[in-house]
């Protein structure tokens, strides 16, 4: 590590200057996650393309990270380039309060991947989630949601809960200033545990249950057989709607988890990847949901009632939207993402069997992880108890050293459209390096 620690300031000397002189940000960076990082400075972007990002300091990297999956569409496509000077520039008009034809279009291509009938934008994923929540809470008239456990949904208060110790809910530590004791807002259940499920919408206050289809912000968490079918189940039987938020289960196809497993949530949420670079994110409800809030006259879902934000819809992110799904993060560009993703995968298990390490790796759809623990793990709290943060800050700072970034936060890998199978062979080589160094 300490070769490796020099090795990145001997590389990146500018990076590291940046850094230094950055005294009016709050923790020296635009966003302090920036500093989750396996060095002792990030790495400043210069400029990225497809799924190529070149540092101040000159180096090119092949990007594994792609903006933890913010770019899953690669690096400024160019198509979505043009659709966004076409709107910006051409036209004028990025945020006027007025919608646009575009908009329509992605609605009915959302509800096509998808299958919800009804869709609203944003310009996050943790925007989507909340307005979600607001929406399912008032539709059902129930104080609480429920979420996995190390589930993560963006910095939405009522998600900040884990399974703690003694088998009940507690606040995830390190929460920032809660407003209240989390236990107050949610309900918490791990992940592959349908006991604890039905323990805890036996209570009859959950509003809805809100998870990804697959965990993937503590390693890939798979369901197991019959478990997504039994919150099916169990939502229905218990009065709870069930929100998916695709995110990044996104990476499992055109229409993310709910499509390529047939699932039935009453609402859906996705940000990130869809506005292929630009802030967009988007919420989906069924039908029945969407005429049930729309006829509730006491709802202000117009005005001031905590749904909505000023630039949520506004034209450019809109025009960004139609133009990645439109053209670049198509049925076709999945099916070669999955591909890679699958030799990607089949590297990494090759590397972990020649060292017969107890390691474990997984897959969804275009993303990959490997997690320190086999086999892989079947719950969230599981999964987290699997975490070792020296030796993946090693993994990092190693694979970046050569030319090689994965997202900071897990061990993950995600293609966009313009990886090649020579990007998945370089890392596969280079982290067969590491293992066989630290095996050594
Ligand atoms: N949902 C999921 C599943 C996520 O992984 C994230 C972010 N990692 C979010 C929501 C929040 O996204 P954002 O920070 O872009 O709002």
């Amino acid at each position: 590590m300490a070769r490796e620690s020099a090795e990145a300031e001997r590389l990146n000397p500018r990076s590291k200057a940046a850094y230094e002189r950055a005294e009016h940000l709050f923790g020296r960076v635009p966003m302090t996650w920036m500093n989750k990082n396996a060095g002792a400075f990030p790495r400043y972007l210069d400029s990225a393309r497809g799924a190529r990002v070149t540092d101040v300091d000159g180096h090119e990297y092949i990007d594994f990270c792609l903006g933890d999956t913010g770019a899953m569409a690669g690096h400024s496509p160019a198509v979505v380039g043009e659709a966004v000077r076409h709107r910006f520039t051409e036209l004028g008009g990025a945020t006027a309060m007025l919608p646009t034809e575009d908009a329509e279009w992605v609605g009915a291509e959302l509800t096509r991947r998808f299958g919800l009938a009804r869709w609203s934008f944003s310009l996050t994923a943790t925007d989507a989630n909340r307005w979600a929540i607001r929406l399912a809470r008032a539709v059902t008239d129930r104080p609480k949601i429920l979420f996995n456990s190390y589930s993560y949904h963006g910095s939405v208060d009522e998600s900040l809960i884990v399974v703690g110790p003694d088998g009940q809910g507690a606040a995830r530590p390190g929460n920032v200033g809660a407003p209240c004791d989390v236990t107050l807002t949610s309900r918490v259940a791990e992940f592959n545990d349908l006991e604890q499920l039905e323990r805890e919408l036996a209570h009859g206050d959950v509003a809805a249950v809100l998870m990804e289809p697959a965990l993937t912000n503590i390693g890939i968490v798979l369901p197991e057989p019959g478990y997504l079918e039994g919150v099916r189940e169990l939502t229905r039987r218990y009065g709870t709607l069930l929100i998916n938020d695709e995110t990044h289960t996104f990476s499992a196809g055109p229409g993310g988890c709910t499509a390529a497993w047939e699932l039935e949530p009453d609402l859906l949420t996705i940000g990130k990847a869809i506005g292929g670079g630009i802030p967009a994110g988007a919420y989906g409800l069924s039908a029945e949901l969407a005429d049930r809030l729309l006829g509730r006259s006491d709802l202000d879902l117009v005005d001031m009632g905590g749904v909505g934000g000023t630039l949520a819809g506004n034209a450019l992110s809109v025009a960004a939207t139609r133009a990645t799904l439109e053209h670049v993060l198509t049925d076709e560009a999945f099916a070669h993402m999955a591909t890679l993703s699958e030799r990607f995968e089949a590297g990494v298990r090759g590397s972990i069997e020649a060292h017969k390490l107890p390691w474990s790796v997984s897959r969804l759809g275009a993303r990959t992880e490997y997690r320190f623990a086999d086999p892989a793990p079947r719950t969230g709290t599981e999964s987290a108890a699997a975490q070792d943060a020296e030796l993946e800050d090693f993994l990092h700072l190693y694979l970046a050293n050569r030319g090689i970034l994965l997202t900071p936060f897990h061990n993950m890998a995600l293609m966009c459209p313009d990886t090649t199978e020579q990007d998945v062979d370089t890392h596969t080589r280079v982290f067969a390096d590491a293992l066989a160094e630290l095996a050594g």
